[in-house]
């Protein structure tokens, strides 16, 4: 119960914890961040995240303005036995950046880009959205390995893995990325990167959130654009297996410098498609090429003729980056279901199509994001987000406005879901997991890195403080 004097959040043992006033207002009273409690001003942007599904409410928000206050915070949080959540962009799909009646750190304070054109190198508040980072960088010519929609919030997208339209030439996000600053569970701040605590380093790249709060990320940085061609070109779905086997042939010979999505779904009311196709069904081929010959590259793609709009054409990066903001708004409610794969086999090609063109809501999307290229190179040091040997990632994306029933929309994915299980490489991708996804899917998001992960997590957090998060169980 909570009175005046005491407040009661969610403690680590699963009962809550009282904690007086008094308590809060000596952490508070430290920090030039705010504490917010519900009600407080900015408290609905504070505990506002993307999938309205997963949507839930914590007791109390700390928003920290340095590397010194996180540290604070988190020895509060382990001292009191709190329930303990870290908000990046709040992008994530099981909602893991909300701590149930807990304490969140909502990191949208810390959002300073430091870029280094000298020696390609980013240094990166933890609260950074992707868009802010690619501005930075794309003013002198640079960029990073970031996602495909600007809203994401770095932090999430790198700790899980992270991959995007430049990621078949430069690898997952992370192996970009050259060293983080971190606070583990006993408070200290850590520089992590190859030759300090590099398995810790290891574990921060692609094991999540289990290992601390991430203060800073480095990013290595590339020569990209600015202007590169891109856009979406897309067909009647009557053409879909024309367009499905067109985008398996020019997947199987892009070069790196080229990144292909195809997409199956009813048309949105978009001004860019004419108003008679608006609501019918329709396949398209989002494409990226930052390298030279785009053309010559897209011919075999545009030689299926007769689209509705071919929207491809040169177009700064950032622009490319920021394309499909307008498709992903906050608190719709989502239930995404994807698997890695090999390749697009004939059979694949037909379970995805067949469940695409049953889709139960104008907002859902079947969706296949080409990987491969730089993906799959092996290094002396891989991180552990694994899945080297992803060449795509499938799926159903199920999308509807809040209030409308769940159940049809979420048979639908999981029924597609089902169908194209067969062909996964028998990985999956952390970063697009559900609230309802058990450990066992987490650990096979991992393959054989799970157990170093978990001793990884045995060294740096042993009580599990930082378990709202896709969950490693400590060794
Ligand atoms: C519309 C959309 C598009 C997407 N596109 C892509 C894509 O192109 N490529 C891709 O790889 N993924 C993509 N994703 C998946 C995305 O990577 C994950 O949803 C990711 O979790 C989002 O990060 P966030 O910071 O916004 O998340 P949040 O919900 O804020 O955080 C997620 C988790 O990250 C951890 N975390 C956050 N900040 C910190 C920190 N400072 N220190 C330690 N842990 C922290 C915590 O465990 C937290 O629970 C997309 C997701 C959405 C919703």
């Amino acid at each position: 119960m909570t009175t005046t004097d005491t407040i009661d959040i969610a403690g680590l043992d699963g009962g809550p914890v009282s904690l007086a006033t008094k308590q809060l207002d000596e952490l508070g009273s430290g920090l030039q961040g705010r504490l917010l409690r519900p009600g407080d001003q900015g408290w609905d942007e504070a505990v506002a995240i993307w999938n309205g599904m997963a949507a839930r409410l914590p007791a109390l928000v700390l928003q920290p303005t340095s590397a010194h206050e996180v540290a604070a915070a988190v020895s509060f949080a382990r001292e009191h036995g709190l329930l303990l959540s870290v908000k990046g962009g709040g992008h994530n799909i099981a909602g893991t950046s909300i701590a149930e009646d807990g304490l969140v750190l909502d990191m949208s304070g810390m959002r300073q880009v430091d870029v280094d054109p000298g020696a390609k190198l980013a240094h990166i508040g933890p609260g950074c959205l992707l868009g802010e980072v690619d501005q930075a960088t794309q003013a002198h010519g640079l960029a990073t390995v970031l996602g495909f929609v600007s809203e994401t919030g770095v932090a999430g997208l790198t700790l899980g893995g992270g991959f995007g339209y430049l990621a078949r030439r430069f690898g997952w996000t992370v192996d970009n990325l050259a060293e983080v600053e971190i606070v583990c569970a006993d408070g200290q701040l850590r520089t992590a990167n190859r030759d300090q605590h590099p398995e810790l380093f290891w574990a921060l790249r692609g094991g999540g959130g289990n290992f601390g709060v991430v203060t800073r990320f480095s990013f290595r940085l590339h020569q990209v654009g600015p202007m590169i061609t891109g856009g979406l070109i897309i067909w009647s779905a009557e053409r879909v297996d024309e367009v499905l086997a067109a985008y398996r042939d020019l997947t199987e010979s892009a070069p790196r410098e080229l990144t292909a999505a195809a997409i199956v779904r009813l048309a949105p009311p978009a001004p860019f498609l004419p108003q008679a196709w608006h609501g019918k069904p329709i396949a398209g081929i989002q494409v990226c090429h930052s390298g030279p010959d785009a053309d010559a590259d897209l011919a075999p793609v545009r030689a299926l003729g007769n689209p509705i709009v071919d929207l491809v054409g040169p177009k700064p990066y950032v622009a490319m980056q920021s394309m499909l903001n307008a498709m992903e708004p906050k608190w719709l409610h989502r239930y995404w279901k994807a698997e890695f794969l090999s390749g697009l086999s004939s059979e694949f090609l037909d379970a995805f199509r067949s469940s695409a063109l049953r889709v139960t809501s104008p907002l859902s999307q079947s969706v296949i994001f080409h990987l491969a290229g730089a993906l799959n190179d092996h290094k002396d040091d891989d991180g552990a987000v694994g899945n080297r040997d992803a060449h795509y990632i499938g799926g159903f994306n199920a999308t509807w406005p809040p209030g409308a029933p769940a159940d049809p929309h979420v048979a639908w994915a999981r029924d597609g879901w089902e169908r194209i299980r067969p062909y996964s490489t028998g990985g999956n991708y952390v970063n697009f997991q559900l609230a309802e996804d058990d450990t066992g899917r987490t650990a096979d998001a991992y393959g054989t890195n799970y157990q170093r992960l978990q001793q990884v997590k045995a060294d740096y957090d042993p009580g599990n403080l930082f378990r709202v998060n896709r969950n490693i169980a400590p060794a």
